[in-house]
């Protein structure tokens, strides 16, 4: 081999940040206090109050690879621990603090969290569990009003006493650990995937890309996805790698705050999951005339799929393109979005927005194939024939952290096996059919809840719906429709189930549909499908 004269130079979170402050000192971070008031600084301050927290966890006694444990909202003080952490040499383990507290103690004891960086306002949360860890640390982000309790350190306090004299800009390979997030558990125990700062340096570059969320200084970025929720799909690190002004929410993420900050801070983009945008929509819809929300051109729907309706209500009543994109934990997240290429774009509005509304195609470096799982044979790009979707790429993970379970999850060749359930079309657009177990199986035949539940929340009276297999004595399983309705709205089993008639195959059609209150909901936003099964288990169809 013939090697290139190329300088070995490492991909790494210090080399950001060091751009950062060189190049965006003047760039703002925006972010909505506990009391729903703005704190506004410049990157010029982050980077200063990131450099003092990385000299101050060496004096904790941080030590390379070591974990630092986040349970915050979207604020400064918590981008400062995204960076603070990883330049110090230490690992950033975001937790999320909506699960259940024996989840906590769980990861936070399986991550070895030497910190805990708590956001005041979490302060219940914290005390539920952590008495069950083998924590040293706990330090507050403290809001003036709370107080510190006895035996845990402000964060103020701690800054205040590092010297940012101290610290030089590290150089480490690029292949070191820098962050460290555990699935939510839709899928049994939750298991860490870690990310090397080469991961985090080529996402950021790629979510960067026309192609893709096409990031760039001049945008304003507005994550509702929490940043413990896969790092907030890397965009604080993205952003501050582009220099973007940057919108914390806090924990404001109803839709009237929402709305307020994008108008407000004219937010160019935002990102989140569906059940944060469906009632965003909602409140638009109520009085689009006192709205401008002109200056945001794109609004990341991923997750748990955007219903077409959805993307279809925004474009056409408020000029809003939402981008469909798709991605896992195991993947940093980010695996495909769906932008057009010239070619679709020439196509009518209608099937422009078929192609909208599917995940999207994969990112630059990913590579994606699906499997039958019967045959074991990748199955043709064909659109319709469903496989187990398979990825690779630099950064999707190699294994789980400190654990032999999962092993069964990578191939023998090193591609990662997601669990969804895809068609992939000739243009390489993956439409995600289920997570494996959602699947209902009846007659032999699969059917999508998902296609299902995009379907009925595409009628106006539906705000969601949730499909789950029933075990069924002929067929094995059928489906049944959960569904919950608009405020002041009304529609019955047969409106539902005309408006479903048509677009769906006869055997496809939910047996049954339950009007409820509300769908119980994941810590990351997502239909929690595990207790729907529960709370309706036993369910016996009226005539079968
Ligand atoms: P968990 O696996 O704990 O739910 P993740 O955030 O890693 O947490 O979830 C990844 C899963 O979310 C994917 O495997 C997929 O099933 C689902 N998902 C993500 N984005 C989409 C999307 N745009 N459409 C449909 N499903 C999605």
């Amino acid at each position: 081999m013939l090697e290139g004269l190329i300088q070995d130079y490492q991909l790494t979170l210090p080399t950001m940040l060091r751009r950062a402050e060189t190049l965006y000192g003047y760039r703002e971070i925006v972010t909505r206090k506990p009391d729903k008031s703005f704190h506004r600084y410049t990157y010029a301050d982050f980077v200063s109050r990131a450099k003092k927290l990385a000299v101050a966890l060496k004096r904790l006694g941080v030590e390379s690879g070591e974990r630092v444990g986040t349970l915050a909202p979207n604020n400064y003080q918590h981008l400062e621990a995204y960076f603070g952490v990883p330049v110090s040499g230490g690992v950033l383990h975001t937790i999320n603090p909506r699960l259940h507290e024996d989840d906590l103690s769980y990861i936070v004891n399986h991550a070895e969290d030497k910190v805990l960086l708590v956001d005041g306002t979490l302060m219940e949360v914290l005390e539920s569990f952590w008495e069950e860890t083998n924590v040293k640390h706990v330090v507050i982000f403290d809001h003036s009003e709370d107080p510190v309790p006895n035996g845990m350190t402000s964060y103020e306090e701690l800054l205040a006493d590092a010297d940012e004299e101290e610290f030089a800009y590290p150089e480490f390979p690029e292949k070191q650990a820098a962050a460290l997030c555990y699935t939510s558990g839709t899928t049994g125990r939750p298991k860490g995937s870690l990310y090397s700062h080469r991961a985090i340096a080529l996402h950021s570059m790629m979510v960067a890309l026309g192609n893709t969320l096409a990031l760039r200084e001049t945008d304003c970025v507005l994550p509702v996805v929490p940043m413990y929720h896969v790092n907030a799909w890397g965009l604080p690190f993205a952003s501050t790698l582009v220099g973007a002004k940057q919108m914390m929410p806090g924990a404001h993420l109803d839709a009237y705050s929402v709305i307020e900050n994008l108008e407000q801070e004219k937010v160019t983009l935002t990102a989140g999951v569906p059940t944060v945008y469906i009632p965003v929509l909602e409140a638009l819809d109520e009085e689009p005339e006192n709205h401008d929300l002109s200056a945001l051109r794109s609004m990341i729907i991923g997750g748990s799929a955007a219903p077409k309706g959805l993307i279809q209500a925004y474009k056409e009543r408020h000029g809003i393109d939402v981008i469909h994109a798709w991605g896992m934990t195991e993947m940093s997240p980010i695996g495909t979005v769906s932008t057009l290429t010239s070619e679709l774009l020439e196509l009518p509005e209608d099937e422009q927005l078929d192609y909208r509304a599917k995940q999207g195609y994969p990112v630059p470096f990913i590579e994606i194939r699906a499997r039958d799982e019967d045959t074991d044979e990748f199955v043709p790009w064909d659109d319709e024939t469903m496989g187990e979707l398979e990825v690779r790429g630099p950064w999707v993970a190699s294994s789980y952290f400190n654990t032999e379970e999962g092993a069964e999850d990578f191939t023998e060749d090193g591609w990662f096996k997601t669990g969804d359930i895809v068609s992939i079309d000739e243009h390489g657009f993956i439409n995600i059919q289920d997570r494996d177990k959602d699947l209902v199986k009846s007659g032999g035949e699969w059917i999508s809840s998902v296609q299902l539940e995009n379907a009925l929340m595409a009628h106006e009276a539906v705000a969601e719906a949730a499909v789950i297999a029933i075990p069924h004595e002929k067929w094995d399983e059928r489906p049944l429709a959960v569904v919950v309705l608009k405020e002041g709205q009304e529609a019955t089993t047969e409106d539902l189930q005309k408006h479903l008639q048509g677009d769906f195959a006869k055997f496809w059609l939910p047996d049954a549909y339950e009007f409820i209150e509300e769908i119980p909901k994941t810590a990351t936003g997502k239909f929690r499908k595990l207790a729907l099964r529960e709370q309706f288990e036993g369910y016996q169809f009226a005539q079968s």
